[in-house]
């Protein structure tokens, strides 16, 4: 404990101070570099045995996914922008709208009380108010429509040049996964340098502080945002990667499903068993100048997440493995709520 503060003291006086210049920015990308490249370092030094049990078992499914693509590919011979669009657009999307559409049913009900117990702002949306949560669905199918549809056109254009996105080969497994990492860490850096610069008070102003209306936010309300930053802050640091790259579409979909899924979860406002833990985007909507990234690697390394770290949110911040609610088994203090 007396470790993890020191840490953190350093971290804050530290980052205080190199905020300001143009220096400091400098130093803080030199250190961001130096971080992802020890990462890719240790993939490739202990990537080889990781994934050597996860072969195994992919060996037995392999087939099973080649064929499931080759059947796919024979039937749309000859319509590859069909096949494109239907899984950078219509898989995705159900994706988003499914896992949304469950939440939003407990959202406007405030029931089932078995979900419910696991709300993380407790006294917030219970239930929610259906004039907001209109305006936020309305605004997100706008951004869905006019701008990553869009998007994602252009991103055809530009992987099919480069290459076949649709070709008849599935990647392998090893490359697959190396690509998801790839596309996570690009996610990253991405992400926390367009959404700190979003909150620059002058940009804040026009365009963020519309994200920023749910301090307790809910599912649907991860790319409720002003279009500009939907273009810049929820679209490109996704679908860079498998522009970069090259992907395959089968990789594309799944990293797309990925993200817009594990954005729908760090909304939620629901710390649910089994899952990835949202109280790090949560509290960011509670206090906004804390937590601006999506792993919090880069909240680490720029000290963005000091005062997180001292919170309850932040003892809660791990994946439940039971199915007590968090707030249950590591409570509010009983003097201040933070
Ligand atoms: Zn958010
Ligand atoms: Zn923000």
């Amino acid at each position: 404990m007396t470790v993890e503060t020191r840490i953190s003291d350093t971290r804050g006086a530290d980052s205080s101070s190199r905020q300001e210049g143009p220096g400091g920015l400098w130093d803080s990308v030199k250190k961001a570099a130096f971080v992802i490249g020890s990462g890719i370092l240790f993939l490739a030094a202990f990537g080889n045995s990781l994934t050597w049990h996860l072969q195994r078992f992919w060996g037995a499914s392999g087939d099973f996914w080649q064929n499931l693509w080759t059947k796919l590919y024979l039937a749309f011979e000859g319509h590859d922008t069909a096949l494109f669009y239907l899984g950078t657009m219509l898989i995705p999307s159900v994706a988003f709208w499914a896992s949304n559409g469950l939440l939003l049913l407990v959202d406007i009900t405030g029931k089932p009380s078995f979900i419910t117990r696991y709300r993380i702002q407790v006294d917030k949306n219970n239930p929610v108010d259906p004039a907001k949560l209109r305006h936020a669905v309305k605004s997100v199918i706008f951004n869905q429509v006019f701008i990553s549809g869009p998007m994602v056109v252009v991103c055809y254009h530009l992987m099919s040049w480069r290459g076949d996105p649709c070709g008849p080969e599935l990647p392998t497994f090893h490359w697959a996964l190396a690509e998801l990492a790839i596309f996570s860490m690009l996610e990253e850096v991405m992400f926390y340098y367009s959404h700190r610069l979003f909150h620059q008070p002058g940009l804040y102003k026009h365009f963020h502080k519309q994200h920023h209306e749910w301090t307790a936010p809910i599912g649907v309300v991860s790319i409720y945002a002003h279009p500009l930053e939907h273009v810049i802050s929820n679209t490109l640091p996704v679908v860079i990667g498998p522009v970069i790259l090259g992907s395959h579409l089968s990789t594309t979909t799944l990293w797309y499903c990925l993200a817009l899924v594990s954005t729908t979860i760090s909304h939620c406002g629901y710390h649910l068993p089994f899952l990835p833990s949202p109280e790090f985007h949560d509290f960011h909507h509670l206090r906004f100048n804390q937590c601006f990234g999506v792993f919090g690697v880069l909240d680490r390394l720029h000290g963005t997440d000091t005062k997180f770290r001292q919170t309850k949110q932040y003892e809660r911040h791990t994946l439940l493995t039971s199915f007590t609610p968090l707030m249950e088994s590591i409570p509010d203090s009983p003097k201040k709520g933070q």
